[in-house]
C-alpha cells in the first residue's frame, strides 16, 4: 500500500507531468470509486475546472480546482497513468479525466481506491479525523503520550493509527520501530516522553529520506508514472526476513502483529522492562505502596535511598567538596543543607551533580533487572524535577488535603504550620493528577490502599 512518501511522490510527479491543465471531460467507468458523488455530479463538477494546485494530507492526494477540491485515496493498489494523447483504457481503468493537454487514467486492480469531491470552502469530511502530519511542529511527545494514555495496543500497530499521525503505513512503522530500538509489541501507553521524542525524530527523518528517494518500490507500489522509488535500498528490516541485521548481524525475524507483517531485529529491538515512576506528596502513602509492590514480587528502587547511599560514598563527598569549595572532612548532610538553602547557585550545582548520579544508578539498576516486565522507581519530586519524561509511566499516590493534614499531624507529629509549609512547597495535587498517567487515591485504610494497588496491577497489560 502506498504510504506518505509514495503518495507525495505520486502527487509531485503528477504536478510535474501535467502542470495546470483544464479538465475537458470525465468518464466514470466504475462508479463505486466515487465516495460522495454520483457519476453525473462528479463529471458536471469537474468539467471546465482548472487544476490550480496539488497537495497531500496523510495518504490522501489533493487536487485544488477552480471551484472544487478533488481528493483521491489509492488504498491498496490504486495507480495513476498520464498520457499526452487519447489512450485506450487498460483492463482495470476505472476513471478517465480528460485534460486539455492529455488524459489522466486511474487504474486499480483491487478497486479499493476512492475519490471525493467537495466544493471549495466545504469542510472535506474524509480528512476530518486525520491526525497530525509527521512534519507538524505540534506533533510533540506530550501529545503522543496523552493520546496513547493507558493504551495496551502494540506500538507497531499504534503507529498505523491515522488519527494519531497521518501517513505512516506498515513499511515505515517497521522501520521506525527499528530505528528507535523499539520492540514492536511494546504497549503504546507505556512509552516514555523521551522515547516518543526519538520516535518523532526518526519518523520525520525516515519519511523525509523516503520522499527524497521517490518512495519504496515493493510489491503493491510502483509510482506508475515512470518514476521508480529507491528507498528499498535503505530499508533495515522490511522484507528482510532471515537476512542479517545491518547493525548487529542477527537474522531479521518476521512475525504478525494484529494481522500485519512485522519485521524486526530480535537483538536491536529486544524487549525492555516497563519502568513505572511512583510519586506522591509527603504523607500520601507512597511507602506503603512500595512495600505492597515488593510483597507482590516487583523490584522497587527508591531515589531517596539511592541519594542517602550516595552521600555516604567518599567519591561523592570529594566531588561535593569541590563544588562547594570546602574541605571534605567538613562535609556532612547538615553542612550541605545549610549551604544549599542559603545559596541558589550552590543548590543548583549540588542538585545537578546528585541528580545525574541518581539517574546513572537507576539506569544501572534497570539494566540489572532487564529480564523483568515491570520495574518501579519511587521518585518523590517526579514532576517538580521534570523527571516524568524519562519514565514509561507515572503513577501518582494521592490523598485529599484534609486527610493529608490529619495524617501528617498524627503520624509525623508536625505542627499545622510545618504541614502547610511542606505541602505548599510541592506541586498541587490537581496539577499532578493532570500530568500523571495513572493514580491511586489513598483516603481510607491501608487495606483499601492495598486493594487499589492490586487493581492497578491487574489492569497492567501482560507484557
Ligand atoms: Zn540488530
Amino acid at each position: 500500500m502506498p504510504e506518505l512518501p509514495e503518495v507525495q511522490t505520486v502527487i509531485a510527479t503528477l504536478e510535474k507531468q501535467m502542470g495546470h491543465p483544464e479538465i475537458t471531460g470525465v468518464s466514470v467507468i466504475y462508479p463505486r470509486i466515487l465516495a460522495n458523488k454520483t457519476p453525473e455530479e462528479f463529471s458536471d463538477g469537474l468539467k471546465g475546472q482548472k487544476i490550480e494546485s496539488y497537495g497531500r494530507r496523510g495518504k490522501f492526494l489533493l487536487f485544488t480546482l477552480t471551484d472544487y477540491l478533488l481528493i483521491a485515496h489509492l488504498r491498496m493498489e490504486g495507480k495513476f497513468y498520464y498520457f499526452h494523447e487519447e489512450t485506450q483504457p487498460y483492463k482495470h481503468t476505472h476513471l478517465i479525466i480528460r485534460l486539455d493537454n492529455g488524459e489522466l487514467h486511474y487504474n486499480d486492480v483491487r478497486k479499493f481506491g476512492r475519490f471525493y469531491l467537495y466544493e471549495k470552502g466545504e469542510c472535506p469530511q474524509c480528512l476530518e479525523k486525520l491526525g497530525k502530519e509527521p512534519f507538524d511542529e505540534n506533533l510533540t511527545p506530550q501529545y503522543l503520550k496523552k493520546y496513547c494514555r493507558d493504551s495496551h495496543t502494540a506500538i507497531k500497530s499504534q503507529l498505523l493509527d491515522q488519527q494519531m499521525i497521518a501517513g505512516i503505513g506498515n513499511i515505515y512503522a517497521n522501520e521506525i520501530c527499528f530505528a528507535c530500538h523499539l520492540d514492536p509489541l511494546r504497549p503504546a501507553g507505556f512509552i516514555s516522553e523521551q522515547k516518543w521524542e526519538e520516535i518523532i525524530h526518526h519518523t520525520a527523518r525516515i519519511l523525509a529520506e523516503a520522499i527524497q528517494q521517490g518512495g519504496t518500490t515493493i510489491r503493491s507500489y510502483t509510482s506508475s508514472l515512470g518514476v521508480t522509488g529507491l528507498f528499498q535500498q535503505n530499508l533495515y528490516v522490511q522484507s528482510r526476513e532471515k537476512e542479517e541485521c545491518r547493525i548487529c548481524g542477527t537474522p531479521i525475524e518476521k512475525t504478525r502483529v494484529n494481522g500485519r507483517g512485522t519485521y524486526y531485529c530480535p537483538r536491536c529491538q529486544k524487549k525492555e522492562p516497563i519502568v513505572i515512576a511512583l510519586t506522591g506528596s509527603i504523607g500520601s502513602g507512597k511507602s506503603e505502596v512500595c512495600a505492597c509492590l515488593r510483597r507482590k514480587g516487583y523490584p522497587v528502587a527508591s531515589c531517596d535511598e539511592i541519594n542517602s547511599r550516595l552521600l555516604e560514598e567518599p567519591e561523592t563527598l570529594k566531588r561535593l567538596a569541590e563544588i562547594l569549595d570546602c574541605p571534605a572532612e567538613q562535609l556532612d548532610r547538615k553542612y550541605i543543607a545549610s549551604r544549599i538553602f542559603s545559596d541558589e547557585s550552590d543548590r543548583r550545582q549540588v542538585e545537578q551533580y546528585l541528580h545525574g548520579q541518581i539517574m546513572k544508578r537507576i539506569r544501572q539498576w534497570i539494566s540489572e533487572n532487564e529480564a523483568e516486565s515491570y520495574l518501579f522507581v519511587e521518585v518523590p519530586l517526579l514532576f517538580e524535577a521534570g523527571w516524568d519524561r524519562y519514565f514509561d509511566y507515572s503513577l501518582l499516590v494521592y490523598a485529599d488535603e484534609k486527610v493529608l493534614y490529619d495524617r501528617l499531624k498524627k503520624n509525623r507529629s508536625m505542627t499545622p504550620e510545618q504541614v502547610r509549609e511542606r505541602l505548599s512547597a510541592q506541586m498541587s495535587v490537581t496539577e499532578k493528577l493532570d500530568r500523571c498517567d495513572g493514580s491511586i487515591a489513598n483516603n481510607a485504610t491501608l487495606e483499601k490502599l492495598q486493594q487499589s494497588v492490586e487493581r492497578f496491577l491487574n489492569r497492567l497489560p501482560s507484557y
